[in-house]
Order: structure tokens, then C-alpha cells, then sequence
């Protein structure tokens, strides 16, 4: 039987949506036997090419996210919202309490770590900044929402092998994870 096709990647986050597929360990190798990982931080494949199935991690708050978010879509028969950030924006978006103007100034600024003594605010060879963060749902369709920060491993591989049956996933509550 031919494998699904998968493929990863995240845009505004912390990574840790990843590390908590990851941490299917063991279940991941038997996994592993039914599914391809095409492009996805987990491979370092950069470009993206027609899956199955597409996994988002993080929001959108910049033009270069949005671009991958686009590509990654148009390639994806599924495409799965994993965790908090690319289901309702997270914790990036906690800076849309900000103007983006402010939080570009604290960032390349005000931060403690900086060294910027001419104050400048770089508007070249940087993604330009959205006004404000939003989940993935606001730009592209998506199909599956496995919510938490991150989400449960369990609550991945439900997704996964429901995904593997040809079901779209609808998590059971036992499975939510706010923590
Ligand atoms: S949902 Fe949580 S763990 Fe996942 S990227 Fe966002 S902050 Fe990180």
C-alpha cells in the first residue's frame, strides 16, 4: 500500500507543537511505516510538493508566513491546524495588544540583549510585519484542528491515524489539551 504523504512546517511559534509529535517516540518509527514526510522541518526539505496530507504549526503575522501557509495549502489535500497558535493565534498573538509599530520597537530597540545605539528598525531584508497576528483559518481553508500548546502526542497520533483511515479527525474531549 502506497504511504501518505505529509508534509510540516511552522510559521510564528515556539517549535514545541513539532517536538510534541516527536514525542510519539516508538509509535512515530511504527508510523513511520505508513506515512512519507516530504517537505517539513523534521526532513529539512524545503520545497513543497503535492501530500496528502499538510500539518500547520503557528500563526500568521507576517507576509513570508502567509506565503508558506499559501504554498503548503496548494499542495495539501488535508491540511491540519496543529496546536493553539495555528488554531486561534496563541501566544504570538498576544502583540495585537501592541501597535505594530511599538512592538517593532521593542524588539529592535528596547530588548535588554540589543546593541542598537543608531535605533534603527530594519524595512529591508526582513518579512514585512502584518499588523497583527491571526490563526491560519483566517487566509487559507482548513480541515482539522487539533488544538493545545502544545497538543497531547496522543492527541497527534489520534489525529494521524485517523488520517491514515481516510477519516477527518474530530477529537474527542479526553484529548483537549488547554494546559
Ligand atoms: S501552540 Fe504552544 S507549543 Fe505550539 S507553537 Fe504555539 S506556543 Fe508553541
Amino acid at each position: 500500500m502506497a504511504k501518505v504523504r505529509v508534509a510540516t512546517t511552522w510559521l510564528e511559534c515556539c517549535s514545541g507543537c513539532h517536538m510534541s509529535m516527536l514525542d510519539l517516540d516508538e509509535k512515530l518509527v511504527e508510523l513511520a511505516s505508513k506515512i512519507e514526510f516530504d517537505a517539513s522541518p523534521i526532513t529539512d526539505i524545503k520545497e513543497f510538493h503535492p501530500v496528502d496530507v499538510g500539518i500547520v504549526e503557528g500563526a500568521v503575522g507576517n507576509e513570508e508566513q502567509l506565503e508558506v501557509l499559501k504554498k503548503i495549502r496548494e499542495n495539501s489535500k488535508i491540511l491540519v491546524a496543529l496546536g493553539d497558535c495555528a488554531c486561534f493565534g496563541g501566544i504570538p498573538a498576544m502583540r495585537n495588544f501592541f501597535k505594530k509599530e511599538e512592538v517593532l520597537k521593542r524588539v529592535y530597540v528596547e530588548t535588554e540583549s540589543t546593541v542598537n545605539p543608531e535605533k534603527v528598525i530594519p524595512h529591508e531584508d526582513v518579512p514585512k510585519l502584518f499588523p497583527s497576528v491571526k490563526a491560519i483559518d483566517q487566509f487559507v481553508k482548513v480541515d482539522v484542528y487539533v488544538p493545545g500548546c502544545p497538543p497531547d502526542p496522543k492527541a497527534i497520533e489520534y489525529a494521524l491515524r485517523e488520517l491514515l483511515e481516510g477519516k477527518i479527525p474530530v477529537l474527542p474531549p479526553e484529548l483537549l489539551s488547554y494546559e
